[in-house]
């Protein structure tokens, strides 16, 4: 339930309904607003009673969250989520922008597309250590020693980096080397898995699984937020359809849906969505034309010799038209790219030019 409190509601009326609330075994969020507190509840809701809530000093309304998910829900927190990863804002007004190779695949490699990721204007470096693969006999991944490249690379470019982390018992030392932990569409509802990740309450990217319902996507994100970790960022990947031209379908319309009933950022994967580098453009300004609050984006140097996702991975340089291309989205739909992207040669004139030319760049 919400519990929204008046203007004039005093500082130990606030603690007195957080105390009556928490004695009934209940979780509470309150928001500090400008103009009065609100504070969100999760628990069971029989052990509470909600007009003798309603009935104390300094209360003005006491509302029931009508969704199955409730710390997810846009009820409980009218407001969007932003937060930070290091000095990178996640949500908000800003565009994330984060890339890299689908794996790891050494010191070298990583190293070289992290530096052009940078340099192309990108955030944060993705880079996969454990890959869910279709067939066991594909490489699986450099585990640790994966992770240790990562770790160097963001101490060489200062960017944070995330990876993908499949196993519960591996959490504790995944959140040892990265910034982000990425759970795999393969393992949206992989439950021990979510409990693992909120409880580190380190900063999560939830994929969307291939076959899952909206519904059920913020389901698992409640998992995460369950344990209090509120550092929760969604991500649409692509879901299954009939059509075989491309590997997944880009669910265009999961962005403003997940924008209505959530605040959580909504962050879209248009490489995996695609699984064609050609498409990939055209996928990723869609996205950020129907709201989407970032992009993560596959990028190899020599995509005809990754050990996994070529064929969707972009080359440096394409990846850094994309990210131009993103520049005068972001700015044609209110949006930024945070200043530290800008390239000295991109100032004010330049963007007001490019946003009138967009159908020529599009
Ligand atoms: C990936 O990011 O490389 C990946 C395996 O993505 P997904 O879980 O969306 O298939
Ligand atoms: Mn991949």
């Amino acid at each position: 339930m919400i519990i929204v409190m008046k203007t004039e509601a005093s500082r130990v009326n606030i603690d007195a309904v957080l105390d009556r609330v928490k004695m009934a075994g209940c979780k509470v969020h309150p928001i500090i607003g400008q103009d009065r507190t609100v504070i969100g509840v999760i628990g069971d809701g029989t052990t509470i009673d909600r007009h003798q809530i309603g009935r104390m000093q300094g209360v003005e309304n006491v509302m029931p969250i009508t969704k199955p998910y409730k710390a997810a829900s846009r009820e409980f927190q009218p407001a969007d989520t932003v937060f930070n990863v290091g000095d990178v804002q996640v949500g908000g007004e800003s565009l994330l922008m984060i890339a890299g190779p689908c794996a790891v695949e050494g010191r070298s490699q990583l190293l070289e597309i992290a530096h052009a990721c940078k340099e192309a204007g990108a955030q944060v470096l993705r880079g996969g250590a454990y890959k869910p693969r279709t067939s066991p006999y594909s490489f699986q991944g450099l585990g640790e020693e994966g992770l240790q490249y990562l770790a160097e690379a963001r101490e060489a470019t200062g960017m944070p980096v995330i990876t993908e982390v499949m196993d519960p018992a591996l959490v504790p030392m995944v959140c040892e080397y990265v910034d982000i932990l990425q759970i795999g569409a393969r393992n949206m509802q992989n439950y021990t898995l979510l409990n693992a990740v909120g409880k580190a309450n380190h900063p999560v990217l939830l994929k969307r699984s291939m076959i899952g319902t909206t519904l059920e996507w913020l389901m698992c994100a409640e998992y995460i937020l369950s344990h209090d970790n509120h550092k929760v960022m969604l991500c649409e990947r692509g879901i299954r359809a009939n059509e075989t031209e491309t590997r997944n379908t880009f669910d265009i319309n999961a962005i403003p849906v997940i924008k209505q009933l959530s605040h959580l950022p909504i962050i879209a994967d248009p490489s995996h969505a695609t699984g064609r580098w050609e498409y990939v453009g055209a996928a990723a300004r869609a996205a950020i034309a129907a709201g989407a609050d970032g992009l993560i984006i596959e990028v190899h140097q020599q995509p005809e010799l990754a050990v996994s996702d070529g064929r969707q991975s972009l080359k440096p340089e394409r990846y850094a038209d994309l990210v131009k291309q993103t520049r005068v989205m972001a700015e044609a739909v209110g949006r930024t790219l945070p200043d530290s992207n800008k390239k000295d040669n991109l100032n004010g004139n330049v963007h007001l030019m490019d946003k009138h030319q967009l159908g020529a760049v599009l």
